[in-house]
């Protein structure tokens, strides 16, 4: 029988980086872990790709999935869904392949509850100034989401205590190498079952 993949869960508050991180993973070559593309309602940005970077549905088509039990995890974040798709998630992992999610905190916590033997890492800020800046500079979002987003961190900062690792996020490349370490760890962990 094949050995069940590993889910492995980055989460952190938004605008600390994830995604950045989360790419800068991806394009390094030889990765044997597969990216989960997230489902929203939120509206693509610039050079957002539909089933590369998201998939993008109304809010209907959204709520008919949850009602049929089809995410695994869900969160209204800003106004938006975002969720994970449960089926391609199942079919990977039996397929012994390592899953990637990155996601906020709320669904982070959903998946801990149904997953425990996943590996949850949070990724925070240098200090929430910091944070405000980069949200100001990346230019995809108004003043009053901004506000909003800053007020959401500083709750979600408080989850880190319920995750299993913490990197800070001060340089990309340090936060890359610490992730792809923490993999590469818990790969050898011993499980008990
Ligand atoms: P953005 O709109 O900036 O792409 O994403 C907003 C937030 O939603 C980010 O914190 C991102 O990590 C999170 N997110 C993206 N996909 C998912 C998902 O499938 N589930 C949950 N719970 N959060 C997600």
């Amino acid at each position: 029988m094949t050995k069940r993949g590993m889910l492995i869960v980055l989460s952190g508050p938004s605008g600390v980086g994830k995604g950045t991180v989360r790419k800068a993973i991806f394009d390094q070559p030889g990765n044997d872990f597969q990216y989960s593309i997230s489902m929203t309602t939120r509206k693509p940005r610039p050079g957002e790709v539909n089933g590369k970077d998201y998939f993008f549905v109304s809010k209907e088509e959204f709520e008919q999935k949850i009602q049929a039990g089809e995410m695994l995890e869900y969160a209204k974040y800003v106004d938006n869904y975002y969720g994970t798709p449960l089926k391609w998630i199942n079919d990977t992992l039996d397929a012994g392949k390592d899953v990637f999610l990155e996601i906020e905190v709320n669904g982070a916590m959903q998946v801990r509850s149904k997953s425990p033997n996943g590996v949850f890492i949070f990724l925070t800020p240098p200090d929430l100034m910091e944070l405000k800046q980069r949200l100001i500079h990346r230019g995809t979002d108004s003043m009053e989401v901004i506000n909003k987003r800053i007020k959401k961190a500083f709750s979600e900062i408080e989850m880190m205590q319920n995750y299993d690792y913490a990197v800070v996020n001060d340089e990309v490349p340090n936060a890359v190498e610490k992730v792809k370490e923490i993999i590469r760890s818990e790969r050898l962990r011993v499980r008990r079952v």
